[in-house]
């Protein structure tokens, strides 16, 4: 198992950013696209409001424990970035500290 594939988005090319689970989750974090300009997210937008009439996207990610790739979705371009971890951060174990 190679893990560069999963560092990158193949979308935009963007490295991607670990995102925080809840507990609920097997695994503590997934890795996901948080370029606004992802031609992925951005396509969303209008998939999304044609086949659903609703006003969602998605983003790229990717499963942080399977290395599946899914979309994350997302209803706004600040959605789901309050649970990004910072790239300095050391792992799970650290105290949240950073205000
Ligand atoms: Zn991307």
């Amino acid at each position: 198992m190679s893990e560069a594939s999963t560092t990158t988005c193949p979308h935009c090319g963007t490295r991607l950013s670990r995102l925080d689970l809840p507990d609920v989750f097997d695994h503590s974090y997934d890795m996901a696209c948080f370029n606004d300009e992802c031609s992925y997210y951005v396509r969303g937008w209008s998939w999304m409001a044609e086949r659903f009439g609703v006003k969602s996207s998605y983003r790229y990610r990717v499963d942080g424990q399977s290395g599946q790739e899914s979309p994350i979705a997302v209803w706004s371009p600040d959605a789901l970035r309050s649970s990004i971890v910072p790239d300095d951060a050391p792992a799970s174990t650290a105290p949240k500290e950073h205000s």
